[in-house]
């Protein structure tokens, strides 16, 4: 089946604890697609800046990319700046340059304007709900925030979630939308906006997933080295979605899966800076981390 992705593609600086990179590729939409393509037939609808080098558009096709929907527009490419501190959960955002995304008015190619999947990566709220109107409805629309957009964009978040069936953001972006600080009370209050699920991502801490109609609990994939976090939630939805995709079902025990391989594809990415681990792993070593997080959480 086939997934659609709107969200940001980035030239990232980052500062961690254990080095510093400028310029490096980043953005929602970016690590979205590369841990889905493991999966499933994945476009992109996106816009970068005349800087945006034409060496990361090469790389997104080799990985199976489709980039038909990715703009190249007059200006810079959007970035971003961050750091973390030795509690790798926290982003510090230094900086944001909306950039060639200021003036973005998204069009989805009619060719891609038919997906069974549509994930509303992390982007102003405003351009996912855009999207989301020159759509077919989706099997499935599943949808990512953050802070950010929480802050400067409240009512046009709150509008689209009107029209989507999975929300996932972190546990402080769960807390800050919902104005509750218990995560089960900020989950009913989120699914209370119109989404029929909610995903909270803790970082080191795992997942929990709540519905009207389940709940479920998977702890991170245990990790001895951890470079840069940045991407991980944009990996997870990745994974997520892209086994959801690749199994064409959304019943409960898929969403159950689905969260098991966001999981480890998270896992990957964390192991270095941008997408570097992702480019060099396997379906083999997917599936070897899969196996072990089973054996590991088994009792
Ligand atoms: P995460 O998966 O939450 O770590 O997402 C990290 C990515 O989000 C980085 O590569 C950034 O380029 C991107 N990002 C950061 N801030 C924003 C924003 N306000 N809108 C869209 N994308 C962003």
């Amino acid at each position: 089946m086939s997934i659609l992705v709107v969200g940001s593609v980035a030239l990232d600086s980052v500062e961690t604890p254990f080095g510093n990179r400028k310029d490096i590729l980043g953005g929602s939409a970016t690590f979205f697609s590369l841990a889905a393509s493991f999966f499933s037939k994945v476009d992109i609808v996106a816009v970068v800046g005349e800087d945006f080098p034409r060496r990361y558009v090469k790389l997104l096709k080799d990985n199976g990319v489709g980039t038909l929907g990715l703009s190249v527009n007059k200006g810079k490419t959007f970035r971003w700046k961050g750091r973390y501190d030795y509690d790798l959960n926290t982003a510090h955002t230094i900086s944001t340059h909306l950039n060639v995304f200021k003036d973005f008015d998204p069009r989805v190619p009619k060719d891609l304007s038919r997906p069974e999947f549509l994930f509303l990566a992390n982007i102003d709220p405003d351009l996912q709900y855009k999207v989301l109107s020159q759509v077919k409805r989706p099997k499935l629309v599943a949808c990512d925030s953050m802070n950010y957009w929480i802050n400067t964009k409240r009512r046009s978040l709150e509008k689209l979630l009107g029209g989507i069936d999975i929300l996932l953001l972190n546990d402080a972006e769960a807390r800050q939308l919902s104005g509750e600080s218990n995560l089960i009370k900020a989950a009913s209050s989120v699914i209370s906006f119109g989404p029929k699920a909610v995903v909270i991502k803790r970082g080191e801490h795992g997942v929990l997933y709540f519905s009207s109609k389940a709940h479920f609990v998977a702890p991170a994939y245990l990790l001895e080295t951890i470079y840069d976090p940045t991407g991980a939630g944009d990996t997870f939805a990745g994974g997520m979605v892209g086994y959801l995709s690749r199994v064409g079902s959304i019943n409960e025990a898929a969403i159950r899966k689905s969260i098991i391989y966001g999981s480890i594809m998270a896992s990957f990415t964390v192991e270095d800076f941008s997408v570097n681990r992702l480019l060099k792993i396997s379906r083999k070593d997917i599936k070897d981390r899969f196996d072990h997080y089973r054996k590991i959480t088994s009792f």
